[in-house]
């Protein structure tokens, strides 16, 4: 699908969950407790300092925009939720995973902070289980419709219907094509299929579809949607313009690199090459926006963090060509790209990362594959 240009605009009216004239007190001034120590580190202007909100707690970064955490196990530790002010209710935007501390987190805040309010609709960035996991739960629990992409929606239903015993043939394939040797493919098998599935609770047969460039109304503020791609297929960013405010998702994470990945549904595609035009289009994004990633804390600075995430995957892919002096697979190159070993735990997020710069070598070029008994090997093109 051609992108469509950022002006068209497309108003989409308010839904029938937030109730006509039910007039509330704007309870959600900016928390003052919220600017206890600002830094800046590396050209990035954190304003909230390192303190963000408990589980079960709302922080509120903006008129009628809280900021809620749920915790996801491993070295992330939790993702950010944002809550807009929205009529009488608010509207969700991501849900975390559907694992019982995260709905216990939930349960915290609706019979807390968010007692006596209701939930208007929920809106998912992306359709990684951290994001999209607790979506059905709650458009359930409160008759709300799901708003996302097409493309995020459809990966999302398509991952939790596929349901099967075993991993499928092509999981081997691309394993043995990357390089892992037969016993870590064998493993591999063992942990079995539909790992998506075990975190997410049944994704709503029917959504509510965000393009990129429409104009959202969500209480007092109009959201435009910017879709980015490279982390997933059709990720929604939101931005309002007047607020000076964008929530990023995983588009723009301010201490970590969002994981790019050649995978297992597209193995031919060009990931990296969709993450690196997406950069190039949120450039034109102003540059005093407040960011809300789902990952670490709000900061300014947008241009700053793009142009080091750019810069980053350029060098690594310089560094990863200097390497393909001879023939090399993707398991070849995990210390070149990430500077250290990589063990079982991380060796399948490595892999989809290794594979997706070897991937845009090839097709800038500047590599070329040559496919033995089904494994990819990259060497340098010749000059
Ligand atoms: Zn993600």
């Amino acid at each position: 699908m051609p992108p469509r240009a950022a002006t068209t605009t497309r108003a989409l009216s308010t839904p029938s969950g937030a109730e006509a004239g039910a007039a509330r007190e704007p309870v959600n001034a900016p928390d003052a407790s919220l600017a206890p120590e600002p830094y800046s580190h590396r050209g990035l202007t954190y304003p909230f300092g390192r303190t963000g909100p408990e589980t079960g707690e709302i922080k509120w970064v903006a008129e009628g925009v809280g900021w809620t955490r749920l915790p996801v196990p491993g070295s992330l530790g939790h993702i950010n939720i944002w809550l807009l002010e929205d009529g009488d209710g608010v509207a969700i935007v991501d849900t975390g995973l559907d694992i019982p501390p995260a709905r216990a987190a939930w349960d915290a805040l609706f019979a807390g902070p968010l007692s006596g309010r209701t939930v208007t609709r929920v809106i998912v960035t992306h359709f990684h289980p951290d994001h999209i996991g607790l979506a059905g739960w709650l458009a359930d629990r409160f008759g709300v419709r799901l708003w996302m992409t097409r493309g995020e929606w459809l990966y999302a239903r398509m991952l939790t219907a596929d349901v099967r015993d075993a991993p499928p043939a092509e999981a081997a394939a691309y394993q043995r094509g990357a390089g892992w040797d037969e016993a870590d493919i064998e493993a591999e098998r063992q942990k079995g299929w539909g790992r998506f599935a075990s975190v997410v609770s049944p994704v709503p047969v029917g959504f509510v579809r965000l393009q990129d460039g429409d104009s959202v109304r969500i209480g007092a503020r109009d959201w435009r949607v910017v879709v980015g791609s490279g982390h997933s297929p059709e990720h929604a960013c939101l931005v309002d313009d007047a607020g000076k405010l964008m929530i990023a998702g995983d588009q723009v994470l301010p201490r970590i690199t969002s994981n790019v990945s050649l995978g297992l549904s597209e193995p031919e595609a060009d990931p990296l090459g969709e993450w690196l035009a997406s950069i190039a289009k949120l450039k034109t994004l102003p540059d005093d926006l407040l960011v809300l990633p789902s990952h670490g804390d709000p900061f300014t600075g947008l241009h700053a963090r793009l142009d080091a995430l750019a810069d980053g995957h350029l060098g690594r892919l310089d560094a990863l060509h200097d390497h393909l002096s001879e023939p090399r697979r993707a398991v070849d190159c995990f210390r070149i790209l990430f500077g250290r070993a990589i063990g079982p735990e991380n060796r399948g997020m490595a892999t989809g990362e290794a594979m997706a710069h070897l991937r845009y070598l090839e097709l800038d070029g500047r590599a070329v594959r040559d496919v033995r008994d089904g494994t990819w090997w990259f060497s340098r093109s010749a000059p």
